[in-house]
């Protein structure tokens, strides 16, 4: 959701803009992404309007988390493929562009057709690791 109102996932779930749609129960819908990485690429959004994924409610989050598995074999039958990564992206500077959370499920074709990985990693510093998981624990109290 924006400022001004819905999402467009939020018209498009409520059937004012056109999709390819693939499931829907009480509280997820999916549908084709109209500029895939590949073909088969297909969004899983909750239906609630959360705008990133840590606002997300329980209920969504378990019934989106029910369904990801079904849908992802469903694509990779669908298109034929094996391989797929899934993608979810939380903020702007996070590569999101549309603010209503929802699942990337991308099909990777042996032709190389998918997601391709321009992510740096470097080894982990054990001092600021330890740190850090520590307080990751304790948020989680
Ligand atoms: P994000 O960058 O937020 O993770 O991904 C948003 C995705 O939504 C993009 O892949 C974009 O192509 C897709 N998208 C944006 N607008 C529409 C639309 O109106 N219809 C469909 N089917 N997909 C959309």
């Amino acid at each position: 959701m924006d400022e001004e109102g819905p999402s467009i996932f939020s018209l498009i779930i409520n059937g004012e803009i056109p999709c390819h749609r693939v499931y829907e129960d009480d509280l997820v819908f999916a549908f084709l992404d109209i500029n895939p990485f590949s073909p088969g690429h297909t969004l899983v959004v909750p239906k609630e309007p959360a705008r990133t994924l840590e606002k997300l409610s329980s209920e969504s989050s378990q019934a989106i988390g029910a369904v990801l598995p079904r849908i992802s074999q469903a694509v990779l039958k669908a298109t034929g493929t094996k391989e797929f990564n899934v993608l979810q992206n939380n903020g702007p500077n996070a590569f999101q562009s549309v603010f209503h959370v929802h699942f990337h499920i991308i099909p990777k074709y042996e032709d190389g057709r998918g997601l391709s990985w321009p992510f740096k990693s470097s080894p982990i510093d054990h001092e600021e690791g330890a740190r850090i998981a520590s307080e990751i624990r304790e948020h989680l109290i």
